[in-house]
């Protein structure tokens, strides 16, 4: 993971040591020591993450941070503010001003690293999303909706805490902004988190009797809680663990005695996190649908098809299985538009569709080629039973007519069939569309109505 960050602080013994820490873990850091000067590079560099120093002579860490956000080419860049341990009430104006995490001076490694991938992930996510949205508008289609600022409200929570005073302190910071369930047996949290609806998990590393690094292990590996953020919360003393924890997957942490700004910040990142995650998955599986299928039919598209019968042709060379390959195409489907529209057409098209979908199996992939032709293609399937199945197919559409015009009409439909099967070592899915394309163009020309299989 790398990422440009903008390193701003007056004093330069600060900037030396945050550039130095930073490239050790080979980020790409360039510095300011104005807020001016922070202003003019980052908008000319566009960095992926913003270390901004709140003490500046001049223009100060917050106007800086209000013009950042105020500018649209910039406002969906990270900002952390490095704050004095003793200006608690500096975090609340870094949040107003719209910043996103904090650091308390003296900067420690840890704490810098872990903050600093925490956001790198999710500047991540909102830049694929903004691009995906350029795309699809450049596209003309309208990008899927995702409002960026509800990114992180009302979460749905897990905290696994049994202690007492840290549990009720985080529910009530939490309270107002999200849905906070506590567990505060640390054998039950496994099950909850995996049975819930969670968008966030919080853990306390100090819980009695129980290990929660393993409970943190356990929520990584469990298929339903793998995509689950995790945030600890530790106390002082424990970097050693907090090392291991996010070795473990861990995705940021709390300090004991919790700050409210920063616990309801790092909430929130997580949660914005999360959400991102989720859509693009969403929206990515869409989108291969809608790439791989046809949509007048739901069927497979000629794309879809061409590299799945690569795989087809590949599996029947490999293990010497048999493989057969039909092409359907309706006969004088022409004729069906010109006497009923083009809508009546459609309509067959799909009750079509239906048929050939009845009538395969499962693992048999049906594809729309193109028009009103058709190809399937059947794994484990030897010429015998590639002629039965062709045939049955061939019954099922010249035995039933089609009904049209919403079911107030009907009309006969035939459909002619050409076969070929995978035989030759040296068959691509291309040859043997050939030849069952070679068939069809007999079944046509022998009468139609008919199937027809055309030897190698
Ligand atoms: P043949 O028996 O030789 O296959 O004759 P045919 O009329 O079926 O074949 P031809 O290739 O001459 O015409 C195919 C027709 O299919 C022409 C086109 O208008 C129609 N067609 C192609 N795609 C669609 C579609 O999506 N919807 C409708 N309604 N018709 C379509
Ligand atoms: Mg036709
Ligand atoms: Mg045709």
């Amino acid at each position: 993971m790398t990422a440009r960050i903008l390193v701003v602080d007056d004093i330069i013994a600060n900037v030396k040591l945050l550039e130095a820490r930073l490239n050790a873990e080979y980020f790409d850091v360039i510095t300011a020591t104005n807020g001016p000067d922070a202003l003019d590079l980052a908008s000319a560099h566009l960095p992926d993450i913003i270390l901004l120093d709140v003490m500046m002579p001049g223009m100060d860490g917050f106007e800086v941070c209000r013009r950042i956000k105020a500018d649209p080419r910039t406002l969906h860049i990270p900002i952390v503010m490095v704050t004095a341990l003793d200006q608690v009430g500096d975090r609340v104006k870094g949040l107003e001003a719209g910043a996103d995490d904090f650091l308390t001076k003296p900067v420690s490694d840890v704490a810098l690293i872990t903050r600093i991938k925490s956001l790198v992930r999710l500047k991540m996510l909102t830049d694929e999303l903004r691009l995906r949205a350029e795309t699809s508008r450049e596209l003309g289609l309208e990008p899927a909706a995702f409002d960026p600022d509800a990114g992180g409200r009302r979460g749905r929570v897990l905290l696994v805490d049994d202690r007492r005073s840290t549990y009720e302190r985080v529910q009530s910071m939490l309270l107002a902004g999200h849905e906070v369930k506590v567990v505060t047996n640390p054998q039950e949290a496994l099950f909850v988190a995996a049975d819930g609806d969670f968008e966030l998990v919080m853990v306390s590393l100090a819980l009695t009797n129980f290990d929660a690094l393993r409970l943190c292990s356990q929520i990584r590996s469990l298929d339903r809680t793998r995509l689950l953020p995790i945030l600890l919360i530790i106390d002082q003393d424990e970097t050693a663990r907090l090392l291991r924890a996010l070795e473990l997957g861990v995705n940021d942490y709390l300090v004991r005695p919790l700050d409210r700004q920063e616990t309801l910040a790092r909430v929130r990142t997580q949660i914005r996190r999360k959400r991102y995650t989720d859509f693009l998955r969403t929206n990515l599986q869409h989108t291969i649908e809608m790439a791989a299928t046809d949509s007048l039919t739901g069927l497979y598209n000629r794309r879809y098809l061409m590299s799945h019968l690569g795989n087809f042709v590949d599996q029947s060379a490999e293990r010497a299985r048999p493989m057969a390959v039909l092409i359907v195409d309706i006969d004088f489907f022409k004729r069906v538009n010109d006497s009923h529209g083009h809508d009546a057409g459609d309509e067959v098209l799909r009750e079509f569709s239906q048929r050939l979908r009845a009538n395969v199996r499962g693992v048999d992939v049906i594809a729309r080629l193109g028009g009103e032709e058709f190809v399937i293609a059947m794994p484990d399937t030897d010429l015998a039973l590639a002629q039965g199945i062709a045939e049955r197919l061939r019954q099922t559409v010249a035995g039933q007519p089609f009904s049209i015009s919403g079911g107030r009409g009907l009309v006969d439909v035939t459909i002619s069939i050409g076969i070929a099967t995978f035989d030759r070592g040296d068959d691509t899915p291309g040859t043997l569309l050939k030849r069952a394309d070679t068939a069809l163009y007999r079944a046509k020309k022998d009468g139609r109505n008919r199937v027809v299989y055309d030897a190698a």
